[in-house]
């Protein structure tokens, strides 16, 4: 199921071409049209002739969540209020939103991404789609909703939150698809087991999950829990929204729309792009977009690009399902520590549940970190010596994959915060003191 075989599965060559042609019209855009770009090019010495093609992408400069705040509300639009019809916002942890433009043909084109996306990932016509993402200022609903419908899917926009109302809908309107944040497909699955109801009995086959980094050993866990397929969905507002990737059915890496975005993979120390094959920080120019034209932005995401062709007959380059962020590495004595590494530990045991809750704290100048783990319901118990030896073993299997100590608390099923949204499983005490 190719959804534009002519577009997908176009040569290199010819991709190459149509990527330079784009690239030179999009700084085109941006030098006469954002201040920013303007300026930041010419701090670089650069004119729109100099950059005459893909070839001359990294002489670019590299744009940051921060400076889209600097930018706050629309200062990076490309096109005049009037062309805009539609804007997204993403809460930021800290300060200001994040403000994202659209003309009409950027929803145009938004749409045919993510039906491209959906095609790939097993979605069709005769599916119906539950949208669990968040609908209004947030990308994942609404981006969804027009990629389904061009899809010609059934969609069902019932957004976040609601367990109850997702399930029984989930039940009585035959949903065969549900897109939601992974952490919220797990949270679902725990919900069924409490109301008994048997996902092998609904007519569920696939569930779309993007919008926060989750590991092969997840996807492992929602597919045996809930008997689906899970597809991972990569994509930010910044860059568009959902749909700047998607997995086919091989589950061998995410296809990018490289006809509307460029990635690129950088060293966070240097900078600079590194090797093929090898681990960097995603970054990617938009080369489409007329409300938002974005230079290589640093998207914090770590992932590998595999050129090789694939075995679907996409030419699209993949980029590696991203398990860890740049920045949501914790670095505790010293030590770089991805909370995925711990996640996949949890993931491997039977006794424990994938919710978990990271607290780094400072005692001394010396940082510690506790994991809280929650136990499965079937075996907390009272025995306090059973107990003990699951903490034993917990702790050992977390220090020998982190190479620094821990310390575990076990804690009962459902006590740390769920989230509808992303799952937040940090607290980093240690700025406060
Ligand atoms: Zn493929």
């Amino acid at each position: 199921m190719i959804w534009n075989e002519h577009i997908e599965c176009m040569s290199r060559d010819e991709l190459r071409e149509i990527q330079s042609k784009r690239l030179c019209e999009t700084v085109e855009r941006v030098y006469y049209n954002v201040p920013f770009y303007r300026k930041k090019m010419q701090e670089l010495g650069l004119e729109p002739g100099d950059i005459k093609g893909i070839q001359d992408l990294s002489k670019l400069p590299f744009t940051t969540k921060q400076d889209l705040r600097d930018n706050y509300p629309f200062n990076l639009f490309a096109v005049p209020m009037s062309d805009v019809v539609r804007v997204h916002a993403s809460s930021g942890t800290t300060g200001k939103p994040t403000v994202v433009g659209y003309t009409r043909r950027d929803l145009s084109s938004w749409s045919e991404v993510v039906a491209r996306s959906l095609h790939c990932a097993g979605v069709a016509k005769n599916d119906r789609i539950q949208i669990a993402y968040g609908y209004g200022l947030f990308t994942g609903g609404l981006g969804i909703h027009y990629g389904a419908e061009k899809v010609g899917a059934t969609v069902i926009p019932i957004s976040g939150g609601n367990t109850k109302k997702q399930l029984n809908l989930m039940s009585d309107f035959e949903s065969t698809v549900i897109a939601c944040t992974p952490s919220y497909a797990l949270y679902l699955a725990e919900a069924m087991e409490e109301q008994g109801i048997d996902p092998a009995k609904l007519k569920l086959k696939t569930g779309i999950f993007g919008a926060e980094p989750w590991t092969n050993n997840m996807r492992k866990q929602i597919e045996a829990k809930l008997h689906i397929k899970a597809m991972d969905i990569y994509g930010l507002s910044e860059v568009m929204g959902p749909g700047v990737a998607c997995e086919c059915s091989y589950q061998n890496g995410l296809h990018v729309a490289e006809d509307h975005f460029i990635p690129e993979t950088i060293s966070t120390d240097t900078l600079k792009n590194v090797d093929m094959g090898m681990e960097g920080e995603l970054v990617f120019t938009t080369i489409t977009k007329e409300a938002l034209p974005i230079l290589r932005y640093r998207t914090r995401d770590l992932t590998v690009l595999n050129y090789d062709k694939c075995e679907c007959g996409r030419t699209m380059v993949r980029m590696q399902k991203c398990t860890g962020r740049s920045d949501d590495m914790l670095i505790i004595r010293g030590v770089n520590v991805f909370p995925s590494q711990i996640e996949s530990v949890l993931l491997e045991m039977s006794e424990t549940k994938p919710h978990y809750l990271l607290i780094v704290e400072r005692h001394n100048n010396l940082d510690t970190l506790e994991i809280w783990v929650e136990v499965d319901e079937a075996f907390f118990s009272d025995e306090i010596r059973k107990l003990e030896n699951l903490t034993k073993k917990i702790t050992h299997e977390i220090q020998s994959t982190l190479g620094i100590s821990v310390k575990v608390k076990l804690v009962e099923p459902k006590t740390i915060e769920r989230s509808e949204g992303k799952a937040k499983r940090i607290i980093d005490r240690r700025k406060l003191v």
